[in-house]
């Protein structure tokens, strides 16, 4: 049977270790602020729970909502602002936006020394050429800390990635290939139009999985032994809930925990490290910041 790779724990220390260090802390708090545009209420969720875990630890987090017919032109002045106030240390922009508004020119007009989502183009490159003063994308760097956590190791190892997403694939790639200690993996970054998929997953000493298609992953296409990683979050019906509905992964969780060393529930496994992340950047941007200034005034 797997050992579970418990996200939520590995989370709530990540937490803890930011809130000791904002404790420690005279003057300024870190800031963080959340675009939402409209009122989707999986994106209010999402935003509603960033927000409140930064204030948890310590982090003044702050939503701004703007409707969803706001022009693209307002949003970017939004996004400037943020950009001249000292006092915000990481700026997010929820997604979708709305078709109106393009989601690549809202990303590239944040300050990228305030981009703690880690999407913004000259963040995604520091990434791909190893520079380590950027921010790596939240989802992918919370899969590479809970790896570390678990002790996986990575040096040459066959990782494959199923999903090439911007947000999750691509990047996490990009991270695990490096010659860095702790990454160094042999990476195949697998999609929709992949030939034998199955076959592929079979070789994977680690399999992580994100293409939002619930249970897809089976234990015939996992093998013996390996390393799962479930970043999907899919709402299936089941009746005998109270709401009706479960959340599940990619991976069919009760067949293939008997086949694999170590595997991720959801939910419970990637997803709280995405938030944990977030604040872990946010911090990050604000101890980065603070250096400059008092650089600044001894210079
Ligand atoms: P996207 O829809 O942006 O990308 C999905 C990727 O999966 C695409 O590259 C697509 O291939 C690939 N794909 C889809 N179906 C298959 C298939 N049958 N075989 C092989 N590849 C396939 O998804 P995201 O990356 O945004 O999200 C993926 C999942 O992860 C979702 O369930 C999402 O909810 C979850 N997620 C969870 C997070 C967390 O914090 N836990 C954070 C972000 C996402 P192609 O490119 O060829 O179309």
């Amino acid at each position: 049977m797997a050992k579970l790779i418990d996200g939520k724990k590995i989370a709530t220390e990540i937490q803890e270790r930011i809130s000791k260090g904002i404790t420690r802390l005279e003057g300024r708090l870190p800031g963080l602020v959340a675009i939402l545009v409209g009122d989707h209420p999986a994106s209010l969720a999402y935003v509603s729970k960033k927000s409140e875990q930064a204030e948890l630890v310590g982090i003044r987090g702050e939503v701004i909502r703007l409707p969803e017919t706001v022009s693209e032109e307002s949003l970017l002045g939004e996004i400037d602002r943020l950009n001249a106030d000292p006092e915000i240390d990481g700026i997010l922009v929820q997604l979708p936006l709305p078709p109106h508004i393009s989601s690549k020119k809202v990303i590239s007009r944040i300050d990228p020394t305030k981009d703690v989502d880690g999407f913004h183009p000259i963040n995604m490159g520091k990434l791909l050429i190893g520079e380590g003063d950027g921010f790596m994308p939240c989802t992918p760097l919370g899969i590479k800390e809970l790896l570390l956590h678990s002790k996986v190791d990575l040096d040459g190892a066959h990782v494959v990635i199923v999903g090439r997403s911007n947000i999750v694939g691509k990047p996490l790639a990009a991270i695990l290939m490096q010659k860095h200690p702790n990454c160094n993996a042999t990476v195949t970054l697998a999609n929709s139009a992949t030939r034998d998929l199955s076959g592929l997953c079979q070789t994977a000493d680690v399999l992580i999985v994100a293409i939002g298609q619930p249970e897809f992953v089976r234990k015939e296409m996992v093998k013996k032994g390996a390393v799962v990683i479930d970043v999907g979050i899919n709402r299936v019906v089941d009746e005998s809930r109270p709401r009706g509905s479960r959340l599940v992964g990619d991976v069919a969780f009760e067949e293939v925990r008997h086949k694999a060393s170590m595997i991720t529930p959801v939910p419970g496994g990637v997803g709280p490290m995405t938030v944990a992340m977030l604040l872990q950047n946010t911090w990050s941007g604000y101890l980065r910041r603070q250096a400059a200034t008092l650089a600044e005034s001894v210079s």
